[in-house]
This record gives C-alpha cells, sequence and structure tokens, in this order.
C-alpha cells in the first residue's frame, strides 16, 4: 500500500490517497479546534492517542456486526480506511443531557435521559451545524428515508455496544457524534459508520465523580487534556 497525494486537511485529520482508488490513509494529527475552528491549538501526543482510541472502539463496534470503514492500524498516528462518499449529515446520541441539547431546552446539565435521544445536524460549520430533522434531510436531498432509517438503527446499535463497553470503565458515555457514507467500492450498498470515535466527538464523564475526559477539557480550559484522553485509552483497554 503506497501513500500519495494529501486529499483533504480537516481539522484534527488529514486524509491521503494511497495506489487503491477505494482506500485512504487516515493521518491523525496534534491538532484541536473547537467552536467551528474558532479555538485552535496544537497537543502533544493527541494525534496518536486518537488513531489508537479510535482503531479500539471500530475494532469493538466491527465485532458487533457495525459495519465500519476502518481497515486497520499503519503506524503511530495513521490509519487505512475504505475511501467513502460521507452523508452530509451528524448523527448526535445523547444518553445525558450537556452541551448544546441543556442551551436549546434550558436544561440542566447532567440530567440523565429515560432514554437514549437521537439527532441530527447539518455538517455545516459556516452553519455552526444546525439541527434538522428526517423530513430537512429527505426533502433537502441529503439523504434517502432508507439511509436516515439505517443511520438512527446503527447509531442506536452503535450506543448498545458503547455505553456498556464505558460503564465498565468507571465512564458515563453522555453523548457523541457520529458520521455515515457508503464505501466507492459499494456506493449502492449498506450505509456504513466513517470519521472516527475519539474524546474529540463524545462526552466522557467520570461515572463517579463527573471529571470530564473528553474534548470539553479544551473547550472550557480544564487543563491536561492529553492526560485525560490518554486515561480513557488505559481504563477501557485499548493498548498506547
Ligand atoms: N460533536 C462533534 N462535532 C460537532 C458537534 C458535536 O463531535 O460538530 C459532539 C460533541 O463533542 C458532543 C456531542 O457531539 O459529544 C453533542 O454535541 P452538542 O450538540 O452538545 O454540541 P457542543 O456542545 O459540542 O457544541
Amino acid at each position: 500500500m503506497d501513500k500519495r497525494q494529501e486529499l483533504y486537511h480537516g481539522k484534527a485529520k488529514t486524509v491521503y490517497a494511497t495506489d487503491d482508488p477505494h482506500r485512504l490513509v487516515m493521518h491523525y494529527r496534534d491538532d484541536v479546534s473547537a467552536f467551528d475552528g474558532v479555538k485552535l491549538a496544537k497537543l502533544d501526543l493527541k494525534g496518536e492517542t486518537n488513531n489508537k482510541i479510535n482503531a479500539y472502539v471500530m475494532g469493538k463496534l466491527a465485532a458487533a456486526g457495525v459495519p465500519t470503514h476502518f481497515v486497520r492500524v499503519l503506524n503511530e498516528r495513521e490509519s487505512l480506511v475504505k475511501a467513502m462518499k460521507m452523508i452530509p449529515v451528524e448523527c448526535v446520541v445523547r444518553n445525558v443531557c450537556a452541551g448544546s441539547m441543556a442551551k436549546r431546552y434550558g436544561i440542566e446539565e447532567g440530567r440523565r435521559l429515560a432514554e437514549p435521544i437521537f439527532e441530527f445536524f447539518l455538517k455545516s460549520d459556516a452553519l455552526h451545524d444546525p439541527l434538522c430533522n428526517d423530513d430537512h434531510i429527505r426533502v433537502l436531498g441529503w439523504a434517502s428515508q432508507a439511509e436516515i432509517d439505517e443511520m438512527r438503527a446503527l447509531t442506536h446499535k452503535v450506543n448498545a455496544v458503547l455505553t456498556p463497553l464505558f460503564a465498565a470503565a468507571g465512564i458515563d458515555l453522555v453523548d457523541y457524534k457520529l458520521e455515515f457514507g457508503h464505501p466507492t467500492e459499494d456506493p449502492t450498498g449498506p450505509v456504513v459508520l466513517g470519521d472516527e470515535f475519539t474524546p474529540d466527538g463524545c462526552r466522557l464523564w467520570d461515572a463517579a465523580t463527573g471529571e470530564k475526559f473528553d474534548k470539553d477539557r479544551f473547550r472550557r480550559d480544564l487543563g491536561d487534556v492529553i492526560g485525560h484522553y490518554r486515561q480513557v485509552a488505559q481504563r477501557i483497554g485499548a493498548p498506547l
């Protein structure tokens, strides 16, 4: 497998082509961003820590029957993934009320939800990722009803795998964001999980103390961001 030209430079990852048109290299940089790219920094060891956490979580999801784009780890900060055509919406699941949901409805952060709440957001930094529903997505042509149903079902399946995985490590999986698409090698086949699962895209609170172990440490200037990311890896058993 040969790494070729850079294709995209995202906020925390860079994607490279390979000699196989259906495979890409996902490179995890040390960059961190928040508030739609307004707050930026570089954090030592972030890239390799997230590459390893993502590989471990994607492996667990695949083993539980969730189709993912992850193929294998290549080196400390790079993984091989299937090339995907992504659906331009973000899928968020919430087990505990926090962040934008707490603000939107005037509910205190930390209220445990009687059942998981699923939300769609349009993926657009320029528009600050507005909340949207099935009708917006279908009528405006961002995805079909079948894709909407598959994304929702897969997201709930992910929740059924990851909530106990983190609970066993003494961590509450409060909320997280997933992105889906279709592998370019099977564009009309089932929806597949893409992007990443790392502490950049979820909220993780210590089950006993409520201490935050996720990107809110960066957003809210709580300090020692990567020390906490690495503790997550250690606690769930992801090799560093
Ligand atoms: N999230 C994300 N990328 C986004 C928006 C949200 O990874 O563009 C994650 C975020 O880290 C949190 C969950 O999705 O774990 C829910 O985020 P929320 O809607 O509460 O927005 P935030 O408070 O992060 O602005």
